[in-house]
């Protein structure tokens, strides 16, 4: 019997390429109402979701279509946002010509427009319960990459190998190409002409979400969707770096109550019980302690966008890290998240609240960057050796399936998912011997 959608995704390795990396194939397994393909990119800089929804629209359209087959959607829907006058021409087109199922369905351009939760919202009216998916409200939503990767697994076979990309920032030639999963991040600069700045460092995605890279060499993965690079004194750089012992001292000292991070939070105005500025107060006040109040169990209801401290607080304090270090305390103190609401209402003035992104770039000091014109460049980058980590999605780390000295081709599996667990295969993106295998990687020379 041929293999179902849901297995031909997760044998190709498909993962979240939106930042998520989580493993599509679960999604292609459920039964919902809706499919939503997300292409709202809403991180500045990253125009790789814009770039494959212009030039491979056809193909995302089809992993639409073909979601919609596996979860038995009655309503397909594509969405993004309406500036983007070229994509939603193109897009227009490719559902008038081929897939006359699938709905359109424009937003309007602020931050963060393609988190899932923000997206049903918007495009449904539904909100996700606290602590629960889009699957609770009958809705399932996938990244334009991902669903063009779908298409290309279920009508050619193919693994995941490759992914689109922007280089952006301080590099002589911003652009979005295709790099090997596991090239370092030095050959997608380079192919990028190199930094225009000595001392420099690399944001692995967009700039809100991204986090800095330590080296020039960290590998490429299948949920890297941009590479921003900034001098290191940029002040987006020294946010990121800023110790959290500091943040904490000058939350302490600092915070005027204003409520400013609240009011903006957009978890808090999907009618989510996080009130950031509350965080602030009862944390820096208290610390953790055996029954930590709502406030700071909250931070299970924060998906970290960083609208709060990059945007909303005047006083350059970050709710963000807080939560994300309470977070990590509460977990480890085995606390489990009790926000489990399901009747919300959003907030009255979610609309009026929203982040315009033009306004968030010059609030980043990205405005410069921002006007770079658009480069795509789809031409084969040959890499000379990748790094494939094992773990470069949601759940356990994959296992090798090769040894050191073996020759494997490019679409081979090198790793697979332990037995009864939730994970992603792995391929091998280049034809080469497998050199080097430890707890994290497997590394293959190209030969
Ligand atoms: S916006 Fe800044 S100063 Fe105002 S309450 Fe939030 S953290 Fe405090
Ligand atoms: S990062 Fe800040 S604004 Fe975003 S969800 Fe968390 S608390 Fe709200």
């Amino acid at each position: 019997m041929a293999d179902s959608i849901a297995q031909q995704v997760r044998a190709a390795g498909i993962v979240g390429a939106g930042g998520a990396g989580f493993p599509t194939h679960v999604k292609f397994d459920s039964q919902v109402e809706i499919a939503i393909a997300n292409g709202a990119e809403c991180e500045p800089l990253l125009r790789c979701d814009k770039a494959v929804m212009r030039e491979r629209g056809a193909e995302v359209l089809d992993g639409l279509s073909l979601l919609g087959q596996a979860t038995g959607a009655r309503r397909l829907i594509i969405a993004l946002k309406a500036h983007y006058a070229p994509v939603v021409a193109a897009v227009r087109e490719a559902i008038r010509s081929s897939f006359p199922r699938v709905e359109l369905f424009l937003l309007d351009n602020y931050y963060p427009a393609g988190d899932e939760q923000v997206l049903v919202n918007a495009v449904t009216g539904r909100v996700v319960p606290e602590g629960g998916i889009p699957l609770n409200v009958g809705v399932v939503v996938d990244n334009v990459v991902t669903l063009r990767q779908v298409a290309r697994a279920v009508r050619h076979g193919e693994a995941v190998t490759s992914r689109p990309l922007t280089v952006a920032g301080a590099v002589r030639q911003p652009l979005t190409c295709e790099l090997p999963i596991g090239a370092p991040l030095q050959l997608a600069i380079d192919r990028a002409g190199g930094p225009t700045v000595s001392h420099w460092v690399a944001i692995d995605g967009g700039p809100m979400m991204g986090r800095l890279a330590a080296a020039a060499n960290e590998p490429i993965t299948k949920k890297t969707s941009g590479i921003i690079v900034l001098p290191n004194n940029h002040p987006l750089v020294q946010s990121k770096t800023s110790s959290i012992e500091r943040e904490v001292k000058l939350g302490r000292t600092v915070c005027c109550q204003c409520r400013m991070c609240t009011d903006l939070c957009p978890r808090h105005l999907l009618g989510h019980d996080i009130s950031p500025h509350l965080a602030m107060r009862t944390l820096l006040a208290a610390g953790l302690t055996e029954a930590p109040s709502s406030h700071i169990t909250a931070a299970y209801l924060c998906c970290l966008c960083g609208v709060c401290d990059t945007y909303a607080c005047t006083l350059g304090l970050s709710p963000r890290r807080v939560f994300e270090h309470m977070r990590a305390q509460l977990t480890a103190a085995g606390v489990r998240n009790p926000h489990q609401r399901k009747e919300l209402t959003p907030h009255e003035f979610q609309a009026l609240r929203r982040v315009p992104t033009e306004r968030l770039i010059q609030r980043l000091g990205l405005g410069d960057y921002a006007r770079a014109p658009e480069v795509v460049d789809w031409g084969a980058v040959e890499a000379p050796r990748v790094r494939l980590l094992l773990s470069q999605h949601t759940g356990a780390s994959a296992q090798p399936v090769v040894a050191v000295g073996q020759r494997v081709e490019r679409g081979e599996l090198v790793a697979e998912i332990p037995e009864g667990k939730l994970g992603a295969r792995l391929h091998a993106s280049i034809s080469g011997t497998v050199t080097a295998i430890d707890g994290h990687a497997v590394e293959i020379a190209r030969s």
